[in-house]
């Protein structure tokens, strides 16, 4: 479900979080106007060719937020929901995720209104060179570095580095990230969100001394992040109980079988049917009495309307902006802890920051050597936002903020661009 633009806007709601953070700060007014717009935005029409003979107008963004700490990073979405209010919400969202977990980048976004899964695969390939080539004025290793988000893949990277180097004459490996190992894409990359998910959620827990023997978890969305958080979680010892897609959940409370429960949405598309498990409404599973809850689908789905119907100790927003600003208090005050979006899945962009380092130095590393590095730096961040958290007195939200926001304001005066 998208944001619902009707009540507040997607980058109203970014802007409405930066300025929390901002009173926290004390930010001057020069610097809060300048954050808390974005640097670049560029909207491009351009055409396709179908296989059935047809030319189509397609129409695509790419917004650059802030580049004081690195070149801009972000990812780039291919859905019929995409508008330019939402990349560049997303946009604002990368440059305070790169900030809070130290890396040197800033923040970006892009993306394209179509629905990838209605093209086959020679459009998907036509529509991406097609809108690599109108962006192409703006990224590139050192000014802006786009990944995968929703609906785009390893392959659509591999496309977009292929057309960036045919017009470079020479092979820009360091163009994006998340592309497949074959053509400079690092280890590790493609469950590294749901690995930085695991890795907060077991330290989180850890803080929390939570008593039980065995926590419990459920988890909305089996995607890319969803599945590997659940069965990362598992590994840890974990139990989960539930999961869910976009057409409804499933729940065991004595655990999922997660490799029979993903051989069952091979065959049948989707978890619901699960015979080891009882079918539940997607919107009861965010309401179940677990440790952990992780949203890990899309924007806006726990809001004022269920905010105080959740009953985990523990939230680990694996989605982009799953809670709104409102149900942001209602579970502070309800005492449920929160690892807010921009420090929880985080773990996608530090990963891709090690895959931009390994192409630049023709250099790569082991599996090994990139979990421990991204164990490193997600575990640092965490103790930094909740130390800022407990000194401050504000919640992990505004926490995380707060440093973030601090970090990029810091080198605009220290760049002399407002002193
Ligand atoms: P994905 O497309 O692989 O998976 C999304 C899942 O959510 C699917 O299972 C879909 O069926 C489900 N879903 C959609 N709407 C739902 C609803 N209303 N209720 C329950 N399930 C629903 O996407 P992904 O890559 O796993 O990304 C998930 C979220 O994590 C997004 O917000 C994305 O921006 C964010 N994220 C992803 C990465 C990454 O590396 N993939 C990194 C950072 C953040």
């Amino acid at each position: 479900m998208a944001v619902d633009l009707q009540s507040s806007s997607a980058f109203a709601i970014a802007q409405r979080r930066f300025d929390a953070a901002a009173d926290v700060l004390g930010l001057s007014d020069n610097t809060r106007r300048l954050l808390r717009e974005v640097k670049r935005e560029l909207t491009v029409h351009f055409p396709v060719h179908h296989d059935d003979g047809s030319v189509r107008l397609y129409t695509g963004y790419r917004v650059q937020h802030n580049i004081n700490r690195g070149p801009a990073k972000g990812g780039i979405r291919y859905s019929p929901d995409v508008t330019l209010d939402l990349v560049k919400a997303l946009a604002m969202l990368m440059t305070w995720k790169c900030s809070v977990v130290g890396i040197p980048y800033g923040g970006a976004k892009g993306g394209v209104i179509v629905d990838p899964a209605a093209l086959s695969n020679h459009e998907l390939e036509h529509l991406t060179r097609r809108y690599a080539t109108e962006i192409a004025l703006l990224i590139g290793p050192e000014k802006d570095i786009p990944a995968p988000d929703l609906g785009t893949t390893p392959q659509v990277m591999a496309w977009i580095m292929d057309t960036v180097s045919m017009h470079a004459g020479h092979s820009v490996t360091a163009s994006v990230t998340g592309k497949p190992t074959d053509v400079g894409g690092s280890e590790g990359r493609q469950e590294a969100a749901g690995r930085g998910v695991t890795y907060l959620t077991l330290e989180a827990l850890k803080y929390l001394h939570v008593g039980e023997e065995t926590p419990t978890v459920a988890v909305q969305g089996f995607g890319q992040v969803g599945s590997s958080t659940a069965r990362l979680l598992r590994e840890a010892g974990l139990r989960v109980v539930a999961v869910s897609d976009s057409r409804g959940g499933v729940h065991n409370p004595k655990g999922l079988d997660l490799a029979a429960l993903e051989e069952h949405r091979k065959f049948r598309g989707c978890v619901s049917g699960f015979k080891k498990a009882d079918d539940i409404a997607g919107a009861e599973l965010l309401e179940l009495p677990v440790t952990v809850l992780v949203p890990a689908a899309t924007e806006q789905q726990i809001t004022e309307r269920n905010a105080d119907r959740v009953r985990a100790r523990l939230i680990t927003e694996a989605a982009n902006a799953a809670i709104s600003p409102d149900a942001d208090s209602i579970l502070h005050e309800r005492g449920v802890f929160l690892v807010p979006d921009i420090l929880a899945n985080a773990g996608g962009v530090v990963v891709s920051y090690f895959e931009w380092v390994q192409d630049l130095q023709a250099f790569f590393w082991e599996e090994e050597e990139i979990n421990t590095k991204l164990h490193h730096v997600i575990t640092r961040a965490f103790y930094e936002v909740l130390h800022a958290s407990v000194n401050k007195r504000i919640d992990m939200r505004i926490a995380a903020y707060v440093l973030a926001v601090q970090r990029v304001a810091n080198a605009t005066t220290v760049r002399g661009i407002y002193p």
